[in-house]
């Protein structure tokens, strides 16, 4: 099937797709496979579900797609048939003669062996998405290093529109959640400074073979083109977010005291808090994008004058 008799076929999805529980229970025993827990393969098997997530991507022929876990190829080939080329990086070496196989028809996806985290994704996407307008990652990520694997896509500041994929739901939660909740975390700092994120969908385990045992849903992660605060040091901004939430049943001065100041100098510390019109017995979870950032500028601006690290 070339690109053009598979649109008109279905431009979503079609009798013979690989997300069936059939279809996948064949593959699977036709190859031998044994499915691997450690490396948090649980497979989708829904077609509806796999809509879901294909359509919050918002793709089309002049995007590329990255996906990060292919398995058997239910969610790639339905970005060969969405996207202008999909990318799938696999870890597993088993996997490969099947994606060979399913993935047969479409000339404009390319499987990538190796491990997504030891990868070089900017060398990788400059080489991979040449001349395409704009690139989404679009993944069922394995849950057991979904939080590796979204900090390094952002951190690495690739060119991104949007990152939509299957987590655990309660990862989805602390990404999406809003001060002063206790869903609310450093996690929830770092994407939403990052990203604008939302939940998409909440989704039941009988989508997946195996079925796993924790919740699932899918997250869309709207990448921005600037951070919605400007801080003079990133990297001391993330020190302070994650020096805030190291102890929650802490307030803030108790958890900035015991990382950032030397004994004796809770007034010093006060008296910056109060300065950037937070009080210092409010608890890190209280605190928003804008408060983080005012804060950290006024620590750095501290400790640049004590002579501090910085
Ligand atoms: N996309 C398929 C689907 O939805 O049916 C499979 C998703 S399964 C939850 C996760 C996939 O990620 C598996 O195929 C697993 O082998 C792969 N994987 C696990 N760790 C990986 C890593 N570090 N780098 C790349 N792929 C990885």
């Amino acid at each position: 099937m070339n690109e053009q008799e598979g649109r008109a076929m279905s431009p979503v999805s079609s009798s013979s797709d690989i997300a069936t529980p059939s279809r996948t229970k064949e593959i699977i025993a036709r190859h031998g496979f044994q499915l691997k827990k450690s490396l948090g393969q649980n497979f989708l098997i829904d077609r509806n579900m796999l809509n879901k997530i294909v359509d919050a991507a918002e793709l089309d022929k002049s995007c590329g797609a990255l996906e990060i876990g292919p398995g058997i190829g239910a969610l790639t080939e339905r970005l060969a048939r969405e996207a202008g080329k999909a990318v799938a990086v696999e870890i597993d070496q088993r996997l490969l003669p099947i994606l060979h196989e399913t993935l047969a028809p479409y000339d404009n996806v390319s499987i990538v062996h190796g491990d997504v985290l030891k990868l070089d994704l900017a060398a990788g996407f400059a080489e991979w998405f040449a001349g395409l307008s704009r690139v989404s990652v679009v993944a069922n990520l394995p849950y057991y290093i979904t939080t590796p694997i979204l900090m390094k896509l952002l951190e690495a500041r690739l060119p991104l529109a949007n990152i939509v994929v299957m987590i655990q739901k309660e990862v989805a939660e602390r990404m999406a959640a809003r001060p002063g909740g206790k869903e609310y975390g450093s996690l929830s700092v770092a994407v939403q400074y990052y990203c604008e994120p939302e939940l998409v969908a909440i989704v039941p385990h009988t989508v997946f073979v195996p079925q796993p045992n924790v919740d699932s849903a899918v997250i869309r992660l709207r990448v921005r083109r600037t951070p919605p605060v400007a801080v003079e040091d990133e990297a001391l901004f993330f020190d302070v977010v994650q020096a805030s939430f190291a102890q929650r049943r802490k307030t803030l001065a108790n958890n900035l005291l015991s990382r950032f100041f030397a004994k004796g100098q809770r007034e010093a510390l006060e008296t910056l808090l109060q300065g950037v019109g937070i009080e210092p017995s409010r608890r890190g979870e209280t605190l928003s994008l804008e408060e983080f950032a005012r804060l950290s500028d006024a620590l750095g601006r501290h400790l640049r004058g004590a002579g501090g690290e910085r």
